[in-house]
């Protein structure tokens, strides 16, 4: 089993808890000093720095959203003057201002690591040639994962995304044995690498990690089989630094937080009230060694649990189950609440099915109606009709009782959803148009 850094991976918790409670402590004074907005969000909730005597006085601060980010937008929240910014990322969201972050050197140089630690986990060494296939840019994928694996000493491929028949080429002529791009990404490269008719054994792929957008455990079989490779994930937020919060080990049972560099917590994202150990709830996220932004409390919208056992890896870092999605892409239809990983996961189940589907929702006579539309291959497409309505009843059927409503499934041509070279988009909302 391969650490980046098995010292500090593996730390005693007893040790990790006073390390996380030393930073937890310098953080929120600074941030109490140097960031008016915390200042004022921590006097109004009646709380001093000098409060927090312990890690369970977590919960006596105030939590920060992305609606912060937006008032403060867009250096309001930072914690040192530019002169000590070296980068500025932002994330694009879908609705208004981007989210804006920056780093000094020392964030860059943390981010680095953490990266390094899940490249690592995932199997890079300086033997390694990495291709990084997440866009270069504002988007923290690419640049994080450039930084991270240049750290482990592999070398690499800057591809950035797009190009897809390149990116294949370069995964070829260049004997690539590792990939980071979304997860959707590695499936749209391998539909490129069928279409370009190449042998599988001319190649030297052997893992990936793959995040940026949730994914399903059925996905990642799919993309192991097809590719023949191990596929791990990886967590981040361009809000706590970009990808490398939480990186899977070889176990795939979980991602483990790089817990010397945050603290995680599960709320009820309904009442913000911090839920029991093992809980189903919302990811709260607190920087501990963050000095541009430092950030307390960040409510990431990501729903999953949290697992503070230590894993058969060695690593003592508490680990996040798979997301299963953010609360915002949660779909409620008729009452029942809907994720598109649900979805995948069901459909992947089903022989015949590719990864490729569109949730569809519409609103008639003010009842709400989801279509699935899922692709199908070619051999399946080109069968008898009987043939293709069958599976469409075996599709909803399945789909009705794993999601618990009715659902309207749509098969269509291959290649007829749009493919995306970043994160793949799931759900067509007609409802708010
Ligand atoms: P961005 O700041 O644009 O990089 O987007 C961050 C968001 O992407 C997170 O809050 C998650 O909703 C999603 N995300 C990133 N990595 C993963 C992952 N491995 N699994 C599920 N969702 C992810
Ligand atoms: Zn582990």
């Amino acid at each position: 089993m391969l650490y980046w850094d098995q010292k500090k991976e593996c730390m005693p918790r007893e040790q990790l808890e006073e390390l996380q409670l030393k930073r937890l402590k310098e953080t929120v004074s600074r941030v109490y000093s140097f960031v008016p907005a915390y200042k004022a969000k921590m006097d109004e909730n009646g709380v001093n720095p000098k409060d927090i005597k312990s890690l369970a006085d977590l919960k006596f601060l105030p939590f920060l959203t992305k609606q912060d980010f937006r008032d403060n937008y867009p250096f309001g929240l930072l914690a040192v003057p530019m002169r000590d910014i070296v980068r500025i990322q932002s994330s694009s969201g879908t609705t208004g201002k981007p989210t804006v972050t920056g780093y000094t050197r020392n964030d860059i140089e943390n981010w680095a690591e953490l990266m390094a630690r899940g490249l690592t986990n995932a199997g890079a060494t300086s033997d390694s040639v990495i291709q990084i296939a997440w866009g270069y840019g504002l988007f923290t994928g690419g640049l994080g994962g450039h930084y991270g694996a240049e750290k482990v000493g592999a070398a690499v491929l800057p591809a950035s995304g797009g190009n897809t028949k390149r990116q294949v080429m370069l995964m070829h002529d260049y004997g690539v044995t590792m990939l980071g791009c979304t997860p959707s990404y590695a499936l749209v490269l391998h539909e490129e690498f069928l279409r370009m008719g190449l042998e599988r054994s001319d190649l030297r792929f052997k893992s990936g990690l793959f995040g940026a957008e949730p994914w399903s455990e059925n996905m990642r079989k799919e993309i192991e089989n097809k590719w023949e490779i191990d596929a791990y994930d990886v967590y981040g937020m361009t809000e706590l630094v970009g990808p490398g919060v939480a990186t899977e080990c070889g176990c795939k049972n979980g991602l483990h937080i790089a817990e010397d560099h945050f603290i995680a917590e599960i709320i009820d994202p309904d009442t913000g009230e911090v839920l029991p150990e093992g809980s189903f709830g919302e990811l709260v996220i607190t920087s501990l060694t963050k000095e541009a932004l430092p950030i307390l409390r960040y409510r990431t919208r990501d729903l999953t649990t949290i697992n503070r056992e230590i894993c058969s890896c060695g690593r003592t870092h508490a680990r996040i189950r798979k997301i299963l999605g953010r609360s915002d892409d949660m779909l409620i239809i008729r009452g029942v609440n809907v994720f598109p990983s649900m979805v995948e996961s069901i459909l992947l189940q089903i022989p015949g099915i590719e990864p490729q589907y569109q949730l569809i929702v519409e609103r008639k006579n003010n009842l709400d109606r989801l279509e699935v539309q899922v692709e199908v291959s070619e051999k399946i497409f080109s069968d008898e009709v009987k043939k293709l309505e069958e599976l469409e009843n075996t599709i909803s059927r399945e789909l009705n009782s794993g999601l618990g409503i009715a659902v309207k499934v749509r098969l269509v041509e291959p290649q007829s959803i749009t493919r995306s070279e970043g994160k793949a988009k799931r759900i067509i909302d007609k409802r708010t148009i």
